[in-house]
């Protein structure tokens, strides 16, 4: 098989993988919020890409964009309590004024850079548990175990809900009036690592990737280490090691990013995972779109570099 005969394989094979969902059709969008901030506006817009399964998100739009259209990016938080935790909020929707997490307020720093930043909650966290795994604090770790057997019984996965509804807010990204629909980015971090380069992978509106915590082999961290059940996609061992899949991105821009002490996607799966998807998009003659960063820190955002690539690569 040619090597770009194997990638048309592979991108048919992770969409089969990860189960189909029906999509509700258009996705219908309802501004239930809008709040002057300092630099931008942030809208809460409610969506639904799956028939009675509305979702929240929010949308950070940067001043002065008046003139033109601007790019626009995905920001997919991980395991936490959902989107309020990267655009500076708290569970209860007040203003975060302790120091950021691991998440970093990570789309805060993005609109800062005149990036238009779409931040939606992710089926399975904060106010989308299910009713049972609710706490009075709202900081339940998550719903990923009931969902995620429970699909699985029907030949389904979390991940494919979660990529099927990520490509449905691009779809309403795409179609706002401030952006620019082909200059479309994606930054994950985490488990949101998973979920952005899997929709990177099989969505080519995307220009550009950042990938954070996230990037390694199998064999060095989902094998190795405890992970949440979300991350577990049948069969998917079967094809490619994890750098095979993500490779399905290239010739795009990519920027992996890890921490050095990150106990849960180690150093050496990171550097392994970042040599192999250096050779794919050296096949590709795209070794210049392939940025990486091994900060000094932990499972945690850093954006030291990451942040202004993405604006210096989509602006
Ligand atoms: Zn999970």
């Amino acid at each position: 098989m040619l090597p770009s005969e194997r990638k048309i394989y592979l991108k048919e094979t992770l969409e089969r993988l990860i189960g189909s969902f029906e999509p509700s059709g258009k996705c219908e969008a309802t501004i239930i919020e809008r709040v002057v901030c300092d630099g931008y506006v942030r809208e809460r817009v409610e969506l639904s890409a799956v028939s009675g399964l509305s979702f929240a998100a929010y949308v950070l739009i940067p001043d002065g964009y008046e003139q033109t259209t601007i790019p626009a990016v995905l920001a997919v938080h991980g395991h936490g309590y959902g989107s309020r935790e990267i655009v500076g909020l708290n569970f209860d929707g007040t203003v975060d004024e302790n120091p950021p997490g691991i998440h970093q307020h990570f789309a805060l720093q993005l609109v800062k850079r005149g990036l238009l930043v779409i931040a939606p909650d992710i089926v399975g966290f904060g106010e989308r548990l299910l009713e049972g795994d609710l706490t009075e604090d709202g900081l339940a770790p998550s719903s990923c175990y009931k969902m995620s057997t429970q699909l699985l019984m029907l030949g389904k996965t979390l991940t494919g809900l979660r990529v099927m509804e990520s490509r449905l807010v691009l779809d309403y990204l795409a179609s706002r009036p401030e952006v620019d629909a082909e200059r479309l980015g994606i930054m994950g971090f985490s488990g949101g690592g998973l979920i952005s380069y899997i929709t990177a992978a099989l969505d080519e509106r995307l220009k550009a990737v950042v990938l954070t915590g996230f990037t390694s082999t199998f064999k060095e961290s989902i094998i190795a280490v405890d992970h949440c059940i979300c991350n577990h996609i049948p069969d998917i061992l079967l094809y490619a090691e994890l750098p095979e899949w993500i490779g399905l991105i290239a010739p795009r821009a990519l920027f992996l990013e890890s921490g050095e002490h990150d106990p849960i996607f180690p150093k050496q799966g990171f550097l392994q995972s970042v040599e192999d998807i250096r050779k794919i998009y050296e096949a590709e003659n795209a070794a210049n779109q392939l940025s990486s960063d091994l900060f000094p820190g932990v499972h945690e955002i850093s954006g030291r570099y990451s942040y202004d690539w993405l604006a210096e690569t989509m602006i």
